[in-house]
């Protein structure tokens, strides 16, 4: 089995607990305006690993699984080669080692008896999800990103009803997310879930727009700042991860 890859990064230290070995893996179906990883959209250019490859170049970094890290796989949408990353979380875990799967959900469909069975044997061998809910309402949430939100809100229950851990993650956009109605409704939701160990607000930043200017792609927020620290508080205290904003 191989995997279409951007890039590897030995040292994580925000992408899952302790220090990480991440694998940012090529293709999403999605086109968040926020995002900062353009270059990961296609699968033009991408780097063909195996999975014994990868796994050998994880190995090389023991040192940070003995002291709580692991190995995360992000993207790009890593779920779009989820039979590469169940047979590489597979792998890893003949190991024991931690594995943490960075992804928005997008591409799950609980109607698809032959994908569920796909992602009932990714779970076993994950032990966290980074879950990206990237805008509650549904309008919004195809403004924002192109897509419905139902295969993630969907994925998010998932997960919780299989005993999953959850950290979920919610980038705070002035104009788009940073609203109390849409905060409080993503918090009546994560609410909902038995499973979250931690939520994390991400502000909105501009450090990808370079990558659009050396692709040629339109940055359609360049008018947006990102939010203050104030802003950033008030939203870590909709979302209950704070418990006051003083
Ligand atoms: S899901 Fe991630 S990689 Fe895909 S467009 Fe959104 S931010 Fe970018």
């Amino acid at each position: 089995m191989e995997g279409k890859i951007h890039s590897f990064f030995a040292g994580g230290t925000v992408d899952g607990p302790g220090i990480r070995f991440v694998i940012f893996l090529k293709g999403c179906p999605l086109r968040c305006l926020y995002c900062h990883n353009p270059d990961t959209w296609t699968q033009d250019g991408a780097e063909i690993h195996s999975v014994d490859s990868v796994v050998s170049q994880a190995l090389k970094y023991r040192g940070y699984f003995e002291n709580g890290g692991g190995v995360t796989v992000t993207g790009g949408e890593p779920l779009v080669q989820i039979d590469f990353v169940i047979e590489l979380f597979k792998k890893l875990k003949e190991y024991n080692i931690h594995t943490a799967l960075d992804t928005s959900g997008i591409i799950f469909d609980k109607d698809n008896q032959e994908l569920l069975k796909k992602f009932d044997e990714l779970i076993k061998y994950t032990d966290l999800v980074l879950l990206d809910i990237k805008h509650i309402d549904e309008k919004e949430h195809i403004k924002l990103t192109g897509k419905s939100n139902k295969n993630i809100l969907d994925f998010a229950r998932y997960l919780s009803n299989n005993n999953k851990d959850i950290w979920i993650r919610h980038v705070l956009v002035p104009g788009i997310t940073l609203n109390d109605e849409f905060l409080a409704k993503t918090k009546e939701f994560i609410d909902s879930l038995k499973t979250v160990k931690k939520i994390e607000v991400l502000p909105y930043h501009t450090m990808g727009i370079v990558k659009y200017q050396n692709l040629g792609i339109e940055y359609r927020l360049k008018d947006t700042l990102p939010p203050t620290k104030e802003e950033v508080r008030h939203a870590k205290y909709l979302l209950g991860v704070i418990k006051d904003v003083a």
